[in-house]
C-alpha cells in the first residue's frame, strides 16, 4: 500500500511537497523525485512518521512516486532537521536548499549501500527464477537502490525485498561492497571510541595558569558537568592575544572526553569551529597529538567525499572531536556535547553565498538544541557577543594575561606615503626608489630584526581595488565595463581583472586602446610590496601569502611550515596572516594599508579595523622575545587606531556600542539586507517604485510597524554593477526583532510578484552591507 511522504526538495520554492511511496520512509532519508522538468531532484523526507494512506484518496490528482531511496538510514538527525527548519525559517531560505547545504555533495555517493555477486551468486542455480545473475545482469557491483527497483518491478514488498537480500547475503550469493579508499586520513583508528579515551596523552597538556584554570574551572562546572537538561548559557572567553585560550579548549574537550558517555556506550563529542583553513594545520597537529585517533578534520582542500568520510567517523561515534570551519557546524554528530568557537568575531563564519548563514550563531542555537555547552573565544569579540555578555545573556571569562607572562608587543606608527607617491609610470620611466611603498622607519626596522635573526611579518591589507591602474590626465581608474569598480592589477604580465565578475584584460591593451593617454598603476597590493622588499632587504628569505598564492592548496601549509621551521626571515601577505597563529620567534609586524578601511562605508568598518589591528599586533612576541608592531597610517589619531595601538577592547567597545545605540544598529538594532538585481535598470527602477508603494501601504495600515521599523532604500548598491546586473539595496532596521521580521516577511512575500529576471536576495543579520 502506498504512503504519502512530505518531502523538502532542493529547489528555491519555499515550501514542502507531498509524493507517493511503496512503505514509509523515516525523517532524515533522502530520495530523488521527479520535480518540474527534472526527472530526478534531490530532496529530504521531512515528515514523520508517516502514516499508511492509500494515495489518490481525497484528492484530485494523483501523487507522483519517488523515484529512487538513496539512504538505508536517515543521515539527518532529529536534531539536524529540527536545525534546519529553524535556519529555514530564520534565514529565509528554502528548507529544501538548507537541507542541501548542510551535507557534502558527494554524500549522495558514499552512502548508497551496493552489493558485490560472488563467484558462488553468479553461478546459482538456472532454474530459479529470482537469481541474483538476473539481477546483476553481468555487472558485478550493484546499488541496494537499483535491486530495490527491480524487485519492486516485480512485485516485491519492502520486507520482503530486505528478507531477501539477507537470505543471499547468508548464502554468500552477494555481498556487501566496501571501497577501497575508505580510510580518510593517516591515523584513522578503528577502535571504538569508548576505548579511546585511554589514550588522551594527559602528560602532554600543560600546567595551566592562574587565569587559564578559573576558566577551565568554570565551563566545567557551568557547562559541562550540569546534568543533561539543565539550562546553559553561553561562554564568552575574552582572553587578550596569546592568552593561551587553545590550552583551555583542550583542557575542556578531555573533561568531556573523560566524563560523558551516553547510554548507548557513545562518548561525548566535541565540535572545534575555526574561521579559516590556514587554521585548521595548526589546531589539528595540536588536538592530534593531545587526543591520536580521536580527531577529525574537515577543511576546504578537501573533496567532497574525503570530507564525508571525516563525517562518517563523527556520525557513527569513531571520532570524538571534529575540527572545521564554518560548515563543521552541521556535523552529524552522535553525542554533542561541546561547542568551541575559536575567533568568534571573525567574518568567515559568514557563508557569503546561496544560504547566507553565520556559523557562530547557528553553532549557539544548536547547543541550546542538543543541551550542549558552548564556548566563544575572542581577543576581539564581536559587538553582538559582548554586548550579551555585558548584559549577562552569556557568562563572561576574560584572561587579560599573556600565558607566556610576557607583556602585549609595543607599537609605534608611522606616516604612510600618500597613494600616488606609490606610482610607478608606465610609458617612458622604469619604476624608481620612489614607487616603494614602505616609509624608511618600516625598512629600517625590518632590517634590523634580520640581522638580530628574528622573524618579521608584513600584512598589507589589500583589497583588491588598491592596487588598479589609473589615468593621470582624468584622474580616473579604469574600471570594468560591466560592473562599477575598478580593475585590479594582478600579477607579473600586468593583466587587469575584475574581481566581481572576472572580466580581464591586460595593460598593454589598455595603452594600445589610448595612445594619448597617461596610465600609471596606482596602491600597492601583497604582491608589490613583496617585489620592493626584496629590493631593499636583499639578503632576506621571503615568502608571500595571500588570496592569490593560496589558490593552490599545498603552498599554505608547506609555507606556514617552513616559517615555523625558521627557513623564512620575513613573511608578506594578506588579512591571512593575521588571524589566530601562532609563530614565537616572530617579534615584528609590520601594517599597511589599514587606512582604506577604516574609510570602508559600512558601520563595521570601526569593529573590522579595530580587530585587525589587534590580532596582527597579537602575532608579534607571543614567544620568549618581547615583539614590536609598526603600522604605516595616515590616519594614526583616529580613536579606533588609537584604542588598538593600546590594545584597549573595552574602550573601544564603549564608544562602539555607544555609537551602535544612537543608530540602531546591530546588536541594538536587527538588519535584514534586501538584494534586488536585474539586467536592465529601467525595470529594476520600476520594480523598487511598487516595492515602495507597498511598503508606505503596509505602514499606513500598521503605524505601529511605522514607529518601530525603518526602511532603507531601495538604493542603488555601493558596487552598482556586477556581472552586467543592476543592484538596488534595501534594509530593515529595528530595535524589535519581531517587527523587523514581520516588515522582512512581507516583503519577501512581495517579492514573489517581482519580474521573472530581477532576483531577490535576502542577507539576515549582514556582516557587510556592501
Ligand atoms: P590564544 O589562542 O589565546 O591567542 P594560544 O592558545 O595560542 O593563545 O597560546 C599562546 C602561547 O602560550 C602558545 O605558544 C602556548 O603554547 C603558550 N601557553 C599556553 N598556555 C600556557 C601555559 N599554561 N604555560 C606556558 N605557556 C602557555
Ligand atoms: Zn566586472
Amino acid at each position: 500500500m502506498a504512503v504519502e511522504l512530505h518531502v523538502a526538495v532542493a529547489t528555491p520554492l519555499h515550501k514542502t511537497f507531498t509524493y507517493s511511496h511503496s512503505a514509509p520512509l523515516a525523517p532524515g532519508i533522502r530520495v530523488l523525485v521527479p520535480f518540474g522538468a527534472s526527472a530526478s531532484t534531490l530532496g529530504v523526507v521531512v515528515d514523520g512518521p508517516n502514516q499508511a494512506k492509500p494515495s489518490g484518496q481525497e484528492r484530485t490528482f494523483k501523487l507522483k512516486p519517488i523515484k529512487e531511496v538513496l539512504d538505508q538510514e536517515p543521515v539527518y538527525s532529529e536534531t539536524l532537521l529540527k536545525l534546519a527548519s529553524w535556519i529555514a525559517t530564520y534565514y529565509m531560505h528554502p528548507l529544501g536548499e538548507v537541507l542541501r547545504t548542510m551535507l557534502p555533495a558527494s554524500a549522495k555517493k558514499s552512502t548508497k549501500v551496493t552489493f558485490e555477486i560472488t563467484d558462488a551468486g553468479s553461478r546459482a542455480p538456472d532454474e530459479e527464477d529470482l537469481r541474483p545473475g538476473i539481477l546483476f545482469a553481468r555487472k558485478k557491483t550493484i546499488t541496494h537502490a537499483t535491486i530495490r527497483k527491480k524487485l519492486i518491478d516485480r512485485g516485491f514488498t519492502a520486507p520482503q525485498i530486505e528478507e531477501l537480500l539477507k537470505s543471499w547475503i547468508k548464502k554468500k550469493w552477494i555481498a556487501p561492497y566496501r571501497e577501497k579508499s575508505i580510510r580518510a586520513r593517516d591515523q584513522v583508528s578503528t577502535s571504538p571510541a569508548t576505548e579511546q579515551s585511554s589514550f588522551i596523552q594527559s602528560q602532554l597538556f600543560r600546567k595551566l595558569n592562574q587565569h587559564q584554570q578559573i576558566a577551565a574551572a568554570k565551563i566545567i562546572t557551568d557547562g559541562i558537568s550540569l546534568g543533561s537538561s539543565a539550562e546553559r548559557k553561553p561562554f564568552l572567553i575574552f582572553g587578550v592575544t596569546g592568552s593561551g585560550k587553545t590550552e583551555v579548549f583542550l583542557h575542556v574537550i578531555k573533561s568531556v572526553l573523560e566524563q560523558s558517555a551516553s547510554p548507548d556506550g557513545t562518548q561525548g563529542q566535541s565540535l572545534v569551529l575555526v574561521p579559516e583553513i590556514s587554521l585548521t594545520p595548526q589546531m589539528t597537529r595540536i588536538f592530534e597529538e593531545r587526543f591520536p585517533g580521536m580527531v577529525a578534520v574537515v577543511h576546504s582542500a578537501m573533496d567532497d567525499s574525503e570530507r564525508w568520510l571525516e563525517l562518517e567517523r563523527i556520525r557513527r561515534g569513531e571520532a570524538s572531536v571534529l575540527i572545521g570551519p564554518r560548515s563543521a557546524v552541521f556535523g552529524p554528530f552522535a553525542n554533542l556535547k561541546l561547542i568551541i568557537v575559536d575567533e568568534e568575531h571573525d567574518g568567515s563564519y559568514k557563508q557569503g553565498s546561496g544560504l547566507l548563514y553565520n556559523a557562530r550563531d547557528v553553532a549557539v542555537v544548536r547547543a541550546n538544541m542538543e543541551n550542549a555547552t558552548i564556548v566563544l573565544g575572542s581577543a576581539t569579540p564581536s559587538m553582538e557577543s559582548w554586548h550579551n555578555a555585558l548584559s549577562g545573556k552569556y557568562h563572561l571569562i576574560e584572561m587579560p594575561e599573556r600565558a607566556s607572562s610576557r607583556p602585549l608587543p609595543e607599537v609605534e606608527t608611522v606616516g604612510a606615503k600618500p597613494a600616488f607617491k606609490a606610482v610607478s609610470f608606465l610609458q617612458g620611466r622604469s619604476e624608481d626608489s620612489e614607487s616603494s611603498p614602505f616609509s624608511e622607519e618600516v625598512i629600517k626596522a625590518l632590517s634590523e630584526n634580520l640581522t638580530r635573526g628574528h622573524q618579521s611579518i608584513v600584512l598589507v591589507n589589500r583589497r583588491g581595488y588598491a592596487y588598479y591602474l589609473l589615468c593621470v590626465d582624468d584622474r580616473k581608474a579604469f574600471g570594468c565595463p560591466k560592473c562599477s569598480i575598478s580593475l585590479s592589477v594582478h600579477g607579473k604580465r600586468k593583466t587587469l581583472r575584475c574581481h566581481y565578475c572576472d572580466y580581464n584584460t591586460t595593460i598593454q591593451q589598455v595603452l594600445t586602446d589610448y595612445p594619448d593617454k597617461t596610465w600609471a598603476v596606482v596602491g600597492y597590493g601583497s604582491q608589490k610590496a613583496e617585489d620592493q622588499l626584496k629590493k631593499s632587504l636583499p639578503t632576506a628569505r621571503m615568502a608571500r601569502l595571500d588570496s592569490d598564492t593560496v589558490q593552490d592548496p599545498h603552498v599554505l601549509p608547506e609555507v606556514l611550515a617552513k616559517f615555523r621551521n625558521g627557513e623564512i626571515d620575513i613573511l608578506v601577505g594578506t588579512q591571512i596572516l593575521a588571524k589566530g597563529h601562532d609563530f614565537p620567534n616572530v617579534t615584528l609586524i609590520a601594517l599597511l594599508e589599514i587606512d582604506q578601511l577604516l574609510g570602508l562605508p559600512d558601520f563595521r568598518g570601526g569593529e573590522r579595523t579595530f580587530q585587525l589591528l589587534v590580532q596582527a599586533a597579537g602575532r608579534s612576541g607571543r614567544g620568549e622575545l618581547p615583539g614590536k608592531v609598526i603600522v604605516q597610517s595616515l590616519r594614526a589619531k583616529h580613536p579606533v587606531v588609537q584604542a588598538a595601538l593600546k590594545q584597549d577592547f573595552a574602550s573601544f567597545a564603549k564608544d562602539e556600542l555607544e555609537f551602535r545605540r544612537a543608530m540602531g544598529y546591530p546588536p541594538f538594532g536587527r538588519l535584514i539586507l534586501f538584494e534586488f538585481n536585474g539586467p536592465d535598470p529601467a525595470k529594476l527602477d520600476r520594480w523598487c517604485d511598487a516595492l515602495e508603494a507597498m511598503i508606505s501601504q503596509m505602514f499606513d495600515k500598521h503605524p505601529d510597524l511605522a514607529r518601530s521599523v525603518k526602511v532603507l532604500g531601495p538604493a542603488p548598491a555601493p558596487i552598482e554593477i556586477i556581472r552586467g546586473r543592476s543592484r538596488r539595496t534595501l534594509m530593515v532596521l529595528s530595535e524589535s526583532m519581531q517587527n523587523c521580521r514581520a516588515v522582512a516577511g512581507a516583503l519577501f512575500k512581495y517579492s514573489d510578484q517581482a519580474p521573472s529576471d530581477v532576483r531577490v536576495k535576502i542577507d539576515v543579520d549582514p556582516q557587510s552591507t556592501l
